[in-house]
């Protein structure tokens, strides 16, 4: 069976030369190995994901000289499938839904940080302080009945007893430079968000799902993804997928040594290609062969 890769960007803007190098990277490595490359839409935030980004990034990626098979797996076309999986997580007691909204977490967060630093995730962002996991089966009745929003969070202690030692294996290397068996922590990330009141999913349980779903080996990222891998473990064990490996690579940086961002416009591809910039021009700026 020949090898898939797959390149999945967010449609909520252009794609900007950190996609370039991320796509030409999977398709450089899926050429090489015989392999098979594969489109995948994220577009699960209905708020900021628009048909026309969709459409500027097959026309980027044409542009750059990419080929993908056809059709396209958008992920908003395949909510059922994450219902599903959200249900078998549920039956395992594994899900529980939190009430506070957004502005009540800051708040919680705020009086645990002034009595000594509430701890974060590796993305920065301060774990979930609440405790609905506590709430009574009638006082969740309640709130559900009233129609609050919620969202549904993984009970990550009961998940990680569930699933036991994991690790990954790392065929490029971490922020620190992991690399071979590395072992997964999902307890950094706390209980993470799986699926809102309103959207039955979220990235991390969509994207494990399409990854098994579309027969990928081989996930080539951005580091910056390097740690949720330890909750795509998790949840592929939980849901008995099989792990791909992965090749977490160097972000592609601006002049000032900052991360690139959909908003600058400095970096987006069309804007270069606009500016007279060649598909080779874009290869030799971010260091491609
Ligand atoms: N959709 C994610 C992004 O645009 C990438 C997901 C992944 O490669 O796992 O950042």
């Amino acid at each position: 069976m020949p090898p898939v890769f797959r390149f999945a960007p967010s449609p909520n803007g252009y794609l900007h030369l950190g996609h370039a190098y991320s796509a030409l990277l999977n398709a450089d490595l899926a050429r090489q190995a015989g392999g098979r490359l594969l489109l995948r839409m994220e577009d699960i935030d209905a708020t900021r994901c628009r048909p026309q980004f969709d459409v500027a990034i097959r026309t980027d990626l044409a542009w750059l000289g990419l080929a993908w098979e056809e059709p396209v797996r958008r992920q908003s076309e395949h909510l059922e499938v994450y219902r599903t999986a959200l249900d078998r997580l549920d039956a395992m007691g594994l899900v529980y839904p939190a009430f506070e909204s957004r502005a009540e977490i800051a708040r919680m967060v705020a009086a645990r940080d002034a009595a000594g630093r509430w701890p974060r995730d590796p993305d920065g962002a301060p774990l979930y302080p609440g405790s609905a996991k506590a709430l009574s089966a009638c006082a969740r009745q309640r709130l559900s009945a009233s129609g609050a929003p919620y969202a549904l969070r993984l009970d990550m202690a009961a998940a990680i007893a569930r699933a036991g030692v994991l690790d990954w294996a790392e065929q490029g290397s971490g922020p620190e430079g992991e690399r071979g068996a590395v072992p997964a922590d999902p307890a950094a990330w706390g209980d993470v968000i799986l699926a809102r009141k309103d959207t039955p999913t979220s990235y991390h349980l969509s994207v494990v799902l399409d990854d098994a779903l579309q027969g990928v080996t081989h996930v080539v990222r951005g580091q910056d993804l390097f740690h949720a891998t330890s909750v795509h473990r998790l949840l592929q064990r939980l849901l008995d997928l099989p792990a791909p490996a992965y090749r977490h690579h160097r972000l592609v940086r601006d002049a000032a040594g900052r991360k690139l961002s959909k908003s600058t416009s400095a970096t987006a591809l069309r804007g270069l290609r606009a500016a007279g910039m060649t598909p080779a021009g874009i290869r030799q700026r971010i260091g491609l062969p």
